[in-house]
């Protein structure tokens, strides 16, 4: 499993994303290996295609 932890030693799995959550109003940040957004203030998670959807 050596090349899986890698990918967590060279790379932050988390981007901030450009919107806001949905619950709170707070800064999302993508968690991108899981597909899923994750709010920074109330800790609430959101899959990535769900925030899309509401913010277009
Ligand atoms: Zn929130």
């Amino acid at each position: 499993m050596a090349d899986f932890d890698n990918i967590y030693a060279e790379s932050n799995p988390f981007v901030r994303a450009h919107f806001d959550c949905l619950s709170c109003g707070g800064k999302l940040w993508e968690y991108a290996i899981q597909g899923q957004m994750v709010c920074e203030d109330c800790r609430s998670v959101f899959p990535s295609g769900e925030i899309f959807d509401a913010q277009v």
